[in-house]
């Protein structure tokens, strides 16, 4: 009897345990730490991508440069002009955050970087500057019912979604556990499901 109890036991909680696991997800894309790991991405800003001078991108040299200390990094820039002769310039760290570009056949300074005001760095566009996940907004975990929602289509089959958008009479969303990009027509779920989605958007959709 307490053999078949404890038995009992535990097709109870195994049942528990299944049941419970769709209910929240560890997140696909973050896999739980909450961070944004969008490339380049370091706490929420990546390093800008115009032509500014930045001291992560070199080669920075050491050059002989009167009035200058020899210890002052500089970056160089060659070019040739039409006839054949060459030329150069060179900008030391206090030029970093400025634009050096190539504008009729030379190199010249246009001054601070419109992208980064001179920062070298500019939000990440993945995490829009927070730093953390996109997907799970730092939560490091979905919730069925508040981040991701499971359909079923009026054949019966069912899809687990994060809802994004309402485009016309389509949800745009994110497919649970690969994040692939889904457009799901409304009138191809149950009522029930289109009526989730709907809610999920919310009015702004
Ligand atoms: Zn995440
Ligand atoms: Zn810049
Ligand atoms: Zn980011």
């Amino acid at each position: 009897m307490i053999k078949l109890l404890l038995l009992l036991l535990t097709a109870l909680v195994v049942c528990a345990g299944e049941t419970s696991s769709p209910d929240q997800l560890t997140c696909p894309l973050c896999h739980g730490d909450g961070l944004c790991h969008a490339t380049g991405c370091d706490k929420g800003s990546r390093l800008c991508s115009g032509d500014c001078l930045k001291k992560e991108v070199g080669p920075w040299i050491k050059m002989d440069v009167p009035g200058h200390n020899t210890s002052e990094l500089w970056r160089k820039f060659s070019w040739k002009s039409a006839d054949g002769s060459g030329h150069w310039t060179a900008f030391n760290q206090q030029h970093i955050g400025q634009v050096v570009r190539l504008v009729d056949g030379e190199y010249k300074n246009l001054g601070i970087c419109p992208l980064c005001k001179g920062t070298t760095r500019i939000e990440c566009p993945a995490c829009k500057g927070d730093g953390k996940c996109p997907v799970c907004h730092g939560k490091k975990a979905l919730v069925q019912g508040t981040d991701m929602f499971t359909i079923s289509d009026i054949k019966g089959r069912s899809l687990t979604l994060i809802p994004l958008t309402l485009i016309g009479d389509s949800v745009e969303g994110l497919r649970i556990p690969d994040l692939q990009k889904v457009t799901i027509p409304l009138a191809a779920v149950t009522p029930t499901s289109a009526d989730t989605l709907r809610k999920a958007i919310g009015p702004k959709g």
